[in-house]
């Protein structure tokens, strides 16, 4: 199903995507219409799967792009603050942005320099990219991710671009209540991703959606 959106442009590859169900919202679909995959992905960007972007890193795929921020919408409005975590080449940190618009904030944060640096050069391709990092809509921060970022704690949204070991609970308490976090999570040799929802009485509620393949959140590779 997820091969099948490919395609030979980035409107095209959106559009197929659109097609074929994996994005359902008209708002998804226009935010990653604005962003170019080839701008942060250096090989096959148009296609439907993920692509090795150096140091044990990968883009995701579209279609998971697509999943993250459908599963996240309604907690993606107009000045809403978002941590994107393992935010790696960089793409999903710039669809978010033009969830929340110049009203809003996306943090991205990676725990590899390079990787940082990356995601900053991937931005100022485009005009738009550029006007986002300067007016601070959005920033690339290094970090552990595992303890997500407290100094602009809490967030309306936090996705998590890797596979935590475990629920931390750093993650859960950084969320706004009401506040909605996806990330994916081991469970023996498996990873689910898990919709996290706080309500607004500050209680948690986990939902398990399907299974995935992501690279794990964890210390730092040694070479
Ligand atoms: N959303 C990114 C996914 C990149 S792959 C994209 O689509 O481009 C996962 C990323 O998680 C990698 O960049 C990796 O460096 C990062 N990562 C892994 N463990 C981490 C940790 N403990 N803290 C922060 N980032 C981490």
């Amino acid at each position: 199903m997820a091969w099948r959106s490919s395609g030979t442009t980035n409107e095209g590859l959106i559009a197929n995507l659109a097609r074929n169900g994996l994005i359902e919202s008209a708002r998804v679909k226009e935010a990653m219409m604005k962003v170019d995959r080839a701008h942060y992905a250096p090989t096959h960007a148009y296609e439907d799967s993920p692509q090795p972007i150096g140091h044990r890193a990968t883009i995701s795929a579209p279609h998971m792009h697509a999943s993250a921020c459908e599963s996240l919408l309604s907690h993606l409005q107009p000045g809403a603050r978002v941590l994107d975590i393992g935010s790696g080449s960089g793409y999903l940190t710039a669809v978010l942005a033009n969830l929340v618009g110049p009203s809003g904030t996306v943090i991205g944060i990676d725990h590899i320099q390079p990787l940082v640096d990356m995601a900053v050069g991937n931005m100022v391709k485009s005009e738009a990219g550029r006007a986002m990092l300067n007016s601070g809509q959005v920033k690339f921060v290094k970090g552990d991710g595992r303890k997500g970022w407290a100094e602009e704690a809490p967030y309306d949204a936090i996705h998590v671009g890797a596979a935590a070991a475990e629920h931390h609970k750093e993650l859960s308490e950084q969320l706004k209540a009401p506040g909605r976090m996806f990330i994916p999570v081991e469970e023996g040799h498996m990873q689910h991703v898990y919709v996290v929802n706080k309500k607004e009485d500050g209680t948690i509620e986990k939902k398990k959606l399907y299974g995935v393949q992501y690279v794990p959140l964890t210390d730092v590779p040694s070479e």
